[in-house]
């Protein structure tokens, strides 16, 4: 089959930070290998920072920061117009950085990539997004408004699934919004980011508004620590999303920490098989699982168990497997071999417990890439609500079929499940699709839709452990979460009375 026309990223020497407009070595002296997962081989050595390094990331950024947030809106608009311009040029360069590291297929990185470039779209509409309220005459000769002003500099730690739509959730509202931004990328795949920092570079942004800092927890513990970091965003796992959350709260910053998911998704007896096969085949094991929305439970209500287990088997035997840059490719390797011997252990932990193994993906290996971090799609029948594999996020392509009588069943398990990032109900009537997506508890949910990722000016957050924080990552929400209201009352001499005022100004 043919291989992405697009060749892969070959960037091979180490990978540094990016601060104040330049590459920057660690001061560390510490290195982490980057795999290519396909081959199973070392493709480059990242440098992993320290907190000295973080210092001087946050200085430049400090600096660089009140002439940025000074500039009017449009003009910063203008900005994220020409990133845009660079962004789509180098499409396909980014989606196969993203294979060459991550292993997920490059036709599902042109989606990430593209799902990225919505958000850099909803930035360039800032000035709107920054208008603010206005009253006039709230009491006589006396108008009121708000406006939203930026926090100063700001960081974002990510995971290494999306290593290029996480950071566009954050970076370019934070930056368009007027603050200095500091990327902690995730150490397994940093590549993207540093091309992120060269194209914000070539668009015109200034020195020091974009920063990346590579590293492990010790920078993201100097970043917690840090008196000028004002804020975090934070995507990845539960423990850390939570550890995030309570170090930077208790440190005195605004802190939105995404955490982990079980995804379920229920199909009610009315609802059209072959389409939700197809919904479940392709949101369990797309990027082989590994997607915070990814689904991991079918709910299979009543009858349906039957009719759809078969076909679920037939298809996940069947998935191709194999180098994500050929482009019939439908799943590519894991990220890491402990990754992928992490979801096999939750493989055999499965049949421990009983539940049915239906396939069995593990072991499998693809000709030609033998050393590669490959496991097949894996699904299990007869799950239970007490099974360690029902609870716990895999983060895998393995698929858990739980089944229940009726939908009230349905809702309570999902309802009693500690994640509520995504969910979908497949059905064919619209007030079992409309009880559904009121009584869950869940933060996106998706009627015959099994992936339901909000559009840029929507917002993105789960529910439960899935979100530490109030607001929800980009749209309005994010351009809330990096700014701060400023309310302005004023009026002007002609209109002030004599004498000194002792009761609380009113309207009337
Ligand atoms: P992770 O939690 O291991 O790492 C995320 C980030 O935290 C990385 O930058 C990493 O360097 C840093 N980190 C790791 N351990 C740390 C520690 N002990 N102290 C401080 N920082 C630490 O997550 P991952 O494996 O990169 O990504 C997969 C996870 O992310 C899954 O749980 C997935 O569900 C979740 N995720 C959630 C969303 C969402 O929107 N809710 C989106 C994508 C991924």
């Amino acid at each position: 089959m043919a291989l992405a026309s697009t060749p892969a990223y070959t960037r091979t020497q180490d990978l540094m930070h990016y601060i104040g407009g330049a590459a920057v070595p660690a001061s560390s002296g510490r290195t982490q290998a980057v795999y290519n997962p396909t081959t199973g081989a070392v493709a480059r050595q990242l440098q992993l920072g320290s907190a000295e390094d973080v210092d001087k990331a946050v200085a430049n950024a400090q600096a660089a920061f009140p002439a940025w947030a000074d500039a009017p809106p449009l003009r910063r608009a203008r900005v994220m117009f020409k990133f845009l311009e660079l962004l789509n040029k180098h499409r396909d360069d980014i989606a196969a950085m993203i294979t060459a590291e991550h292993g997920k297929v490059f036709t599902d990185a042109q989606g990430e990539v593209t799902r990225g470039i919505d958000i850099v779209e909803f930035a360039c509409g800032v000035p709107q997004l920054l208008k603010g309220d206005y009253t006039e005459q709230v009491s006589t000769g006396i108008d009121n408004w708000t406006m939203r002003q930026p926090l100063g500099v700001v960081a974002g730690i990510t995971p290494f699934n999306f290593p290029f739509m996480v950071p566009m959730w954050m970076a370019p509202v934070a930056i368009a919004t007027g603050n200095a931004f500091i990327l902690k990328p995730s150490e397994r795949d940093p590549s993207p980011s540093l091309f992120m920092a060269e194209l914000f570079k070539q668009a015109g942004l200034p020195d020091g508004i974009f920063n990346v800092v590579q590293g492990d927890k010790v920078v993201v513990d100097a970043l917690l620590n840090h008196p000028d970091v004002k804020a975090i965003s934070f995507v990845g796992s539960t423990p850390i999303a939570q550890y995030i959350y309570e170090t930077g709260a208790r440190n005195g910053k605004r802190v939105q920490a995404l955490g982990g998911a079980k995804n379920h998704m229920v199909v009610m007896p009315d609802a059209d098989i072959d389409q939700a096969v197809d919904a479940l085949i392709g949101a369990a094991y797309g990027s082989a699982g590994e997607r915070c929305m990814a689904i991991s439970v079918a709910v299979l209500v009543g009858d349906v168990a039957d009719k759809i287990i078969p076909k679920l088997a037939e298809r996940a035997k069947q998935l191709k497997v194999k180098n994500g840059m050929e482009l019939d490719a439908e799943m590519g390797p894991i990220v890491t071999a402990q990754a992928r011997d992490r979801i096999e252990g939750y493989v055999a932990l499965g049949v421990e417990e009983g539940a049915q193994l239906v396939v069995d993906g593990r072991g499998l290996k693809v000709a030609g890439l033998e050393s590669g971090f490959f496991t097949g799609g894996t699904l299990f029948d007869h799950v239970t609500p007490s099974m360690r594999i029902y609870k716990e996020e895999i983060f895998g392509p393995v698929l858990a079929c739980v089944r229940v009588a009726d939908f009230a069943q349905a809702v309570d398990l999902v309802n009693a499940h500690e994640y509520g990032n995504g969910v979908a109900c497949f059905t064919s009537d619209g007030n079992v699709a409309r009880e559904f997506a009121r009584r869950i508890q869940v933060g996106m949910v998706g009627i015959n839709v099994p992936i339901p990722v909000p559009m840029a000016w929507h917002g993105f957050g789960g529910w439960k452990k899935s979100l530490f924080g109030d607001m929800h990552a980009y749209g309005e929400e994010g351009v809330r979460f990096y700014t701060k209201q400023k309310s302005v009352m004023q009026r002007w001499p002609a209109s002030i009375g004599k004498g000194a005022e002792f009761v609380m100004p009113t309207s009337r």
